[in-house]
Formats: C-alpha cells, structure tokens, sequence
C-alpha cells in the first residue's frame, strides 16, 4: 500500500466511511474504494451499507441517488463540480412539458438524470434493465431519455412500443462523439479475433456492428464468461483497468478519445481532502428523495424479477 492509498484507509476507518467508485474511475480511486460498479451496483451498495458516510466518486446524479437513498447518512462527493452534460440535458421542465404534449405516455427515465427530473418519472431504469423496465408497460408510447442512443437501442429490442425520446437529441458527449465507427472499424482491422463490446449510449453505426450491446458490469461479466482472449471496449475508457485486473490473461483494446472529463474530476488529493473535510455533503430536498425511493425500489423489483 503506497503513502496515499494508506491516508484513504486511515482517514476512511476514522471517519466510518465507505467508498464507492463508478466503473470510470480513475484507476488511484477504483483502487482506493471498497466498492467499484455500474450505476445499478452503486444503488444497491449505497442502500446496504452500515458505514455513516458514503463517499461518492462518480458524477452528480449518482451521488444524489446515494444521498436520496440514505438520508440518515452523510454522502460526500469529492468534487461538487463533476456533473454528467447528459443529465444536465434534461431539466425537469422538459419532463413536465412532454407530458402535456404525449399525456397519457409514461415517462421512464434512464438513472442518469438529475433528481429533480427523476421527480417527474414514472419508472427509472439503468442501460442493463431498460428494456425489462419498458417492457412492463401495457402503454404504447413511452417517453424515455435522456439519451437517444439507448432510447433507439430500446426500440430496438420492443419492436410493439413506440419510444420518444426525451429531449430529441440527448446524449453522451463521450459516447455520441468520441467512439466514431471509423475508430471501431480501425480495431477491428487490426485486431480481426477481437469481439467488440458496446455500450448502448454508442451511436447506431457503432452498435451495428458490435458482437454484444452491454452494460458495464454486463462487458465485465461478458469478457468474464467468454473464451475469447480479445475484446475492443466501445465505452469510456477507464473501465479497461478493471476489466484488465480481473482478467490478466486476456487483451482489452479501449477507444482512447473516449475520456470522461467528469468522472476524471475525481484523484486521489480530492478524495483525501473530501475525507478530511467532510466535503462536498450532497442533500436532496426530502420530497424529491422519497420519490427516489420509491422509483429505485421499483425498478429494483423488475431486476429481481428477471
Ligand atoms: S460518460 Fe457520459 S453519461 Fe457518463 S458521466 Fe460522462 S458524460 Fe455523463
């Protein structure tokens, strides 16, 4: 354990603190947390732990879910400046106004929103169970964002369901602009055995000619359970450390434009002077955190479920 990685352990066994870091992580806080996972993961790791703080190295929205989540708790996110540009594009007006334009259409919103558009939401669901989330509604139209990738991804599977997506033209900056066709279709070339592994926020092209449509933690079970020794990793690129340290023997090519800047906010200094300091504390107005609950228990179900 070098000097750094000590300082998290002391300050985290002073401060009953538990650490829980999203699979784009750098790889000092992936290292330092006890917990590392999608955003379903994080849901149900922030919901089970006895610890009394919860440090929350990923973007805002999932820190909101953790404070939504535990409101006895202290939740912290070590910089209060890392905030998904996707969530950002869905403000909770924009909920409010496709719901007079489409009444009657439920409105399912991927977890990556802000709370205060989650408030508006019918059901929540995460990029692993959205189609089964979907999928329960006996309604035709469902409005679905706030990303337009997985909303065609989605139509995709549910063929009988008419998905809007909400707003037209969300996405993921990282996903959407820095993992190009062309940078697939060049991996490939040079690396003919490898199976591609796609997140569904990629765009259509990209999804197109992908051997599998994954979560995170469904590319990690997937390159787990596979015999194959290669695989090109069409999403942010930090999840390639871990599939890396999980499988030492095989080869994982990542798409080296695809940076997070967001999720990158978040080293090693931060997360020391989060613990020290108690900062940034995360709350969610009470109203807005009981809806949390409730949607977040819902969708837990259709998980147990399936
Ligand atoms: S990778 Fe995309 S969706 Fe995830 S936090 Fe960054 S911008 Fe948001």
């Amino acid at each position: 354990m070098n000097e750094i990685q000590q300082r998290i352990f002391e300050l985290k066994k002073q401060q009953d603190a538990v650490i829980l870091a999203h699979n784009y992580q750098l790889p000092e806080i992936q290292d330092a947390a006890d917990f590392v996972g999608d955003s379903l993961d994080l849901c149900l790791n922030a919901k089970k732990t006895t610890a009394k703080t919860i440090v929350f190295c990923g973007v805002d929205f999932m820190a909101e879910a953790a404070a939504a989540l535990n409101p006895e708790k202290l939740v912290l996110h070590p910089d209060n400046t890392a905030c998904c540009p996707m969530a950002a594009m869905l403000p909770p007006a924009t909920v409010i106004e496709a719901k007079k334009q489409h009444s009657g259409a439920p409105v399912v919103l991927y977890i990556n929103t802000l709370a205060s558009a989650k408030f508006h939401a019918d059901a929540l669901c995460t990029s692993a169970n959205a189609v089964n989330v979907i999928r329960r509604f006996k309604e035709k139209d469902i409005l679905f964002g706030p990303d337009k990738n997985l909303a065609y991804y989605v139509q995709k599977q549910l063929p009988e369901k008419t998905i809007i997506p909400l707003p037209r033209e969300g996405h993921c900056i990282v996903h959407n602009h820095s993992i190009l066709l062309e940078d697939v279709q060049l991996l490939k070339e040079e690396h003919p055995n490898a199976l591609v592994l796609a997140h569904p926020e990629c765009i259509p092209e990209v999804q197109a000619i992908s051997d599998y449509i994954l979560s995170t933690n469904g590319m990690l079970h997937k390159a787990k359970g596979l015999s194959a020794k290669a695989f090109i990793i069409a999403t942010e690129e930090g999840i390639c450390y871990r599939l890396k340290k999980e499988n030492p023997g095989k080869n994982f090519y990542k798409m080296e434009s695809a940076l997070c800047r967001n999720m990158k906010k978040i080293i090693a200094g931060r997360l020391i002077a989060s613990l020290e300091k108690k900062q940034f504390e995360v709350k969610v107005e009470e109203k807005i955190a009981a809806r949390m609950r409730e949607l977040i228990e819902e969708m837990l179900k259709v998980n147990r479920s399936n």
